[in-house]
């Protein structure tokens, strides 16, 4: 599904003079090239603070600390996501609420939203699934109307642009309350191990957050919060250093093959390819297809046959797993998320594809139908 190996190679003599560096200086947790790291972060992104930590999860469940929600305080979410965005909401004893998403972009649906909204809401978490932006104009609309706060989950959507209707461009995860982020080495800047770090424009929810992750003390063994132990490597902060640099000529790479996929299978009667927001730029984390009568795993079977991998995200609707069964929720409660569980697929995107791969992958998914 991905190229890790050839990205790296890419990069090899600047990513091993890194790694090695840090090394040498034994400033191995906090050291200098994290701080350097969050403050290029914040630049690129636009936003006032980056507060790193240690994986996508952490950085949702430290989002949730610092905001002092309490148990019961409901937490709109999309059904149709990674485990993770439910997970620390339950883990929390918050009561995830979930709600269904658009059928062609995969992302919250704001009248879903509206519909789910109780007195005992707090927060909104939009997902930026895929590598595209959730209509944050509506979010934002609504959240400010019944004073909630809202959590980006930007995991998959790092880098992409939210085109406001005020004419206002933002990068994803600096629109919300506090926008959270994953390194995981798969994601689109991603790290060779674990990171994530948490995004907020807010002064003193950055002091708390970076309070939070650092065992809620801001003077040493000083502890003012219940906090966690959640950081970000040195030798992650030197490579995605590296790695930021080429965050956009990756999502360029990863656009190419997209835009390609989309050619060859937008006339295709049994293939339904990712409609891209006018609202959002997209940088393509996932390239996702929806078949339409037809079998998804015998194709699924057939790109294996031809050593062509290809991946079901995600198979089973939040409401549908155990852990987090709901006597509100039965199987056809969220019908477009329950559709987009049985239909999708997504192919091998990245970026180093050449083309001749992209041309075998693209031949043999149309040569399944014939
Ligand atoms: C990857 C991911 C996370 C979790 O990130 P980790 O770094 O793996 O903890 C959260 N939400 C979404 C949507 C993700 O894709």
């Amino acid at each position: 599904m991905v190229d890790l190996l050839g990205q790296y190679e890419k990069i090899k003599s600047q990513v091993d003079k890194a790694i090695l560096d840090v090394i040498s200086s034994t400033a191995f947790i906090n050291g200098p090239e994290v701080k350097s790291f969050q403050s290029e972060l914040e630049k690129y992104l636009g936003v006032k603070h980056v507060i790193p930590c240690a994986n996508g999860t952490d950085a949702l469940q430290v989002a949730f600390m610092a905001l002092g929600l309490k148990p019961g305080d409901e937490v709109i979410t999309a059904n149709f996501t990674y485990v993770a965005t439910a997970e620390v909401i339950a883990l929390l004893q918050l009561k995830p609420v979930l709600v269904d998403v658009e059928p062609d972009t995969f992302v919250l649906n704001p009248s879903a939203v509206e519909a789910a909204i109780t007195p005992r809401t707090k927060a909104i978490v939009p997902v930026h699934l895929f590598g595209q932006c959730a209509d944050m104009d509506a979010i934002m609309d609504i959240a400010k109307r019944h004073s909630l706060f809202v959590i980006e989950d930007n995991a998959q959507a790092i880098g992409a642009d939210f085109y406001s209707s005020t004419g206002k461009n933002q990068k994803a995860g600096t629109i919300g309350t506090i926008g959270c982020t994953s390194f995981f080495p798969s994601k689109n800047l991603g790290c060779y191990g674990d990171g994530g770090a948490i995004f907020t424009n807010d002064d003193e929810l950055a002091s708390k957050l970076r309070m939070i992750v650092n065992h809620g003390q801001t003077v040493q063994y000083y502890h003012d919060e219940v906090g966690v132990n959640s950081r970000l490597d040195s030798i992650q902060a030197a490579v995605l250093r590296i790695k930021l640099q080429h965050l956009d000529e990756y999502a360029n790479a990863r656009r190419r093959v997209a835009d390609a996929y989309d050619k060859a299978f937008r006339e295709h009667k049994n293939l339904l390819i990712p409609v891209r927001s006018p609202k959002s730029s997209h940088v393509f984390h996932q390239y996702t297809l929806v078949l339409k009568n037809a079998d998804r795993n015998e194709l699924r079977k057939h790109l294996a046959s031809k050593d062509i991998p290809a991946m079901i995200y995600y198979p089973v609707p939040l409401h549908l797993q155990k852990a987090y069964k709901d006597s509100r929720y039965t199987e056809g409660s969220f019908p477009v998320t329950e559709e987009l569980c049985k239909n999708v697929l997504s192919l091998p995107i990245h970026t180093e594809m050449n083309d001749e791969t992209l041309d075998y992958i693209i031949e043999n998914v149309l040569n399944f139908f014939n």
